[in-house]
């Protein structure tokens, strides 16, 4: 993936979108250092018994940015380049993501720093159940709630649940991303990806523009970037790319996505589907297209390579995958961004659904959960929208300022800084 000015550290270009909605809804400045920095951050060092008998040491960490509108919420990832900057930077978004789409939870992540393709599942498991006792006093259905990231699924939400109630019994809402036989939400594990495209083809209907027909490069083919091609193509869409670790897939004309899912899921890896032309995962950036969307790690588009950038909008499924100097360089050139804190907010109210559901012990219909989420995507960009037409600003400042001031007032009622 492209570097360049991404060696800002992860949490300060956070906090300079931040600075920039502050000034935007002239937030004083004693607040601003209070929303700017984590409440808590937990760092450990995890021993891995490995099936050989060795001990590995590796580093985990939650960061609890704000809880002031809610108890923390916030995915955990395993990858090796997880480091106590970018949790932060994470941790952070989501206090403004669950702001943004006015859901009761402030924000929070988690990181372990490890490839998980180099353990066993054993090993995986033994690494989850150690890492969630070592922060479960932290933890709690009304204190801070993981969820699924890079690299976790329901299965490791699945050990995380156990744990944690094997102490405080049982407690099926203390994650979200849950199996279904274990209180998981039918629609969850698509609601990121489904989000992105309600998100989406809400700003294409303001521009008098239309999903059917757009075409649609996305990079990372993982839970997020596989739902929202998936959408994309049942809605007429045309996706000309998606890629994963392992190479792209090209076809200007549209790629078959059910075709490639079938290829996936027979084990096989995505780049030797041969019904597309190859594609390499820097070129996907810069392919003509109607929208970009980064859907695997960030950051991918930096000042280096965003004067390359083709599409018109880019869709921010990923988190942080444009650096403030990207996102500069992209609308002095008149291409929209539609921002993270929106654009991927699908996941984490698809999880607050599956938490309400969890703490009533009462089950929706799957319509009754898409159809909310639908509602509640909708409703958010169109709040941004409207914000961004009364400040004259990004969509991405916009949606800062909404969050921001929803944070405030309730840091602010609540008496924090007092
Ligand atoms: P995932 O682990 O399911 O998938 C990640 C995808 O990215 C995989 O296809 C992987 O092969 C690909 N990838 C990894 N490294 C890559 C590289 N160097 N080049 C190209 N592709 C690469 O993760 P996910 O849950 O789909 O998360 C993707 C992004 O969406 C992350 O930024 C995550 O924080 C964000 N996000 C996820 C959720 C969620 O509900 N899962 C919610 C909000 C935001």
């Amino acid at each position: 993936m492209r570097m360049g000015d991404s060696e800002l550290p992860a949490h300060e270009a956070v906090n300079l979108y931040l600075e920039e909605a502050a000034d935007l809804i002239e937030l004083s400045d004693e607040m601003r250092g209070a929303l700017e920095r984590p409440a808590r951050e937990i760092a450990v060092q995890i021993p891995v018994r490995l099936d050989t008998g060795e001990i590995r040491m590796v580093r985990g960490y939650r960061v609890q940015h704000n809880d002031s509108r809610g108890p923390f919420k916030g995915g955990i990832r395993y990858h090796p380049t997880v480091d106590l900057s970018e949790v932060r930077a994470l941790a952070s978004l989501m206090t403004w993501k669950t702001a943004i789409v006015d859901i009761p939870f402030g924000g929070a992540k988690g990181g372990v720093e490890i490839d998980p393709g180099e353990l066993s599942v054993p090993e995986l498991e033994r690494m989850t159940r150690r890492f969630t006792l070592m922060i479960s006093s932290d933890l709690g259905p009304y204190r801070d709630i993981p969820a699924p990231d890079v690299n976790t699924d329901a299965q490791v939400m699945a050990w995380i649940m156990d744990e944690y109630s094997d102490r405080a019994g049982y407690s099926p809402a203390v994650v979200t991303g849950k199996p279904l036989s274990l209180g998981g939400a039918p629609g969850r594990e698509r609601a990121t990806g489904l989000g992105a495209v309600f998100v989406l083809d809400e700003f294409l209907l303001h521009h008098h523009l239309q999903l059917i027909g757009s075409r649609v490069a996305i990079q990372g083919f993982g839970n997020v970037g596989r739902a929202m091609a998936w959408e994309l193509f049942r809605r007429g869409a045309r996706v000309t790319a998606v890629s994963d670790v392992t190479g792209g897939l090209h076809d200007p004309g549209g790629l078959d996505v059910p075709s490639i899912c079938d290829h996936i899921d027979g084990g096989a890896p995505l780049n030797t589907f041969t019904d597309a032309d190859p594609i390499d995962n820097d070129t996907l950036l810069t392919l003509e297209c109607d929208v970009l969307a980064p859907a695997a790690l960030g950051p991918v588009i930096t000042s280096d390579n965003a004067a390359e950038v083709k599409a018109k909008v880019v869709l921010e499924a990923a988190n942080h995958p444009v650096t403030p100097g990207a996102d500069r360089l992209l609308a002095e050139r008149g291409i929209t961004v539609l921002p993270d804190v929106l654009v991927n907010a699908g996941g984490v109210t698809g999880s607050y659904f599956e938490w309400t559901q969890n703490i009533q012990q009462f089950t929706w219909k799957a319509e009754r959960f898409e159809q909310e989420l639908e509602d509640r995507l909708r409703l958010a960009y169109r709040e941004v929208h409207a914000k961004a037409d009364q400040y004259h600003s990004s969509l991405r400042g916009a949606a800062f300022a909404i969050g921001l001031t929803r944070v405030a007032e309730a840091t602010r009622i609540r008496g924090y800084l007092s």
